[in-house]
Parts: C-alpha cells; sequence; structure tokens
C-alpha cells in the first residue's frame, strides 16, 4: 500500500458489470437488442486490439432498438452480488466514500439501482439517450491520453481529482486495468485478476463482495485504512 496518512480515510471506487451484477449487464443488452450481428465484429475488431471501447461501444449502442419499457423488463431480471449492500453499509460506517465507476451507461446502472432501491450511491458511467427506441451513447468521461479507455475511470481519482484518501479499487475485467494501475489496493477476479498477476501488480482475489467486505473490515480494525 501507498504511504498515506491514515487518519485521511479512503475512497471506494466499485466496476458494476460483472462485479455488483451477477454476469455482465451490458453484453446481456448489446445481445438482446441488438438489430444485426454487427456487434460481433465490433466486439472481434476490440478483443484484436483494432479499435478502442470507445469506438466499439458507440457502434454497438447504435445498433441497437430499445424501447423503454422492454429494456427496463429485461433490466429487472438482473441480479446483484448479494455482498454489495453490506460493502454499501462497510464503507458508511467506516466513514469512506463509494463510487460506482462503469463502462456501462447511466439510464442503465441507474434504472437497476433505483428498482432495488440503492438510490444514495454516486454512479459515473457512460451517457445514453433514448430516441423513440433509437440508442444514442456519448462519452463524458473519454480521456484523450488514454485511448483504449471509453470511460477512463481513473480520471476520478488522478489530479486533480486526488486527495489524501487511500484509493480501493474493485473490479473484473478489461475496462478495470488502467484505474486497476492507479489505485493504492485492488481487490480484482476474472480477467483482472490474471491480467494484474501477469504484470506483477498487487492485488487481492476475490470471488464475492462479501470477501472484500471481511477483507476491508480486517483493514479498517488493523487502522490500516
Ligand atoms: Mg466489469
Ligand atoms: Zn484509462
Amino acid at each position: 500500500m501507498r504511504d498515506r496518512p491514515t487518519h485521511a480515510g479512503f475512497r471506494v471506487f466499485i466496476d458494476f458489470d460483472n462485479t455488483i451484477s451477477i454476469g455482465d449487464v451490458l453484453d446481456g443488452v448489446i445481445e438482446k437488442f441488438s438489430t444485426d450481428d454487427r456487434w460481433q465484429a465490433l466486439e472481434a475488431d476490440w478483443e484484436a486490439g483494432r479499435i478502442g471501447a470507445l469506438e466499439c461501444l458507440d457502434g454497438q449502442m447504435r445498433g441497437l432498438s430499445a424501447p423503454w419499457p422492454e429494456l427496463t423488463r429485461h433490466l429487472d431480471g438482473v441480479k446483484l452480488d448479494a455482498g454489495f449492500v453490506a460493502l454499501i453499509e462497510f464503507v458508511r460506517r467506516a466513514g469512506g466514500e463509494l463510487t460506482i465507476v462503469s463502462d456501462n451507461f447511466d439510464l442503465i446502472v441507474g434504472h437497476i439501482l433505483q428498482q432495488r432501491g440503492l438510490t444514495g450511491v454516486t454512479v459515473h458511467a457512460n451517457h445514453l439517450e433514448l430516441a423513440g427506441g433509437r440508442v444514442v451513447p456519448s462519452f463524458p468521461f473519454a480521456n484523450p491520453a488514454c485511448p483504449g479507455c471509453a470511460h477512463c475511470k481513473k480520471t476520478h481519482f488522478i489530479p486533480p481529482n486526488d486527495d489524501d484518501r487511500r484509493v480501493i479499487y474493485i473490479g473484473d475485467g478489461r475496462s478495470d486495468l488502467c484505474p486497476a494501475r492507479h489505485a493504492d489496493v485492488v481487490f480484482a477476479k476474472a480477467s483482472l485478476l490474471s491480467q494484474l498477476q501477469a504484470e506483477k501488480i498487487p492485488c487481492i482475489a476475490f470471488g464475492e463482495l462479501a470477501d472484500v467486505v471481511r477483507t476491508l473490515e480486517k483493514l479498517h480494525n488493523e487502522n490500516q485504512l
């Protein structure tokens, strides 16, 4: 861990898809609501590194036909990791701050949280507008200095948005690699875990969010947070 004053507190930044949600919600939306199979070619181009995440997501979202009633019916079936509420409560008790940083979209993540009564959580995500079933994405947190990211999640805690508090990052996938390289403590699973291990970047493996809560409570009790 980076040497910061322990009294300064901490901030938790957490990915949404496949970290808070069970499975990848955005992948599910793209698969279900795409009007043709162009999204698969975009996915393949992104996987191969021929295009960045922004170009990939922009093209995939514009290929959707997703009327709001059908979209919300689909989203209402999404399941969340049962430990997420415990994580929110721990962070509040310990005087920390929790922010969701997602490469999904504000409309989608916002609806899922609101439907479950989780209204007090700050969310930074890409922006979506629905116009007569057509989908218009935009990317308010794109970072010209980081062309691989659609939403460059680290911008929320690097200068000028940094302070003395420790940064804890929790994630699972490729959009989490950039912020994980800049956080003080990283909890990782799935491809993020294997990538960080390959790069020998210290991180804590987790399976579900209850594991993260247990570890954070221990660090907090030992005055390491
Ligand atoms: Mg994810
Ligand atoms: Zn980035």
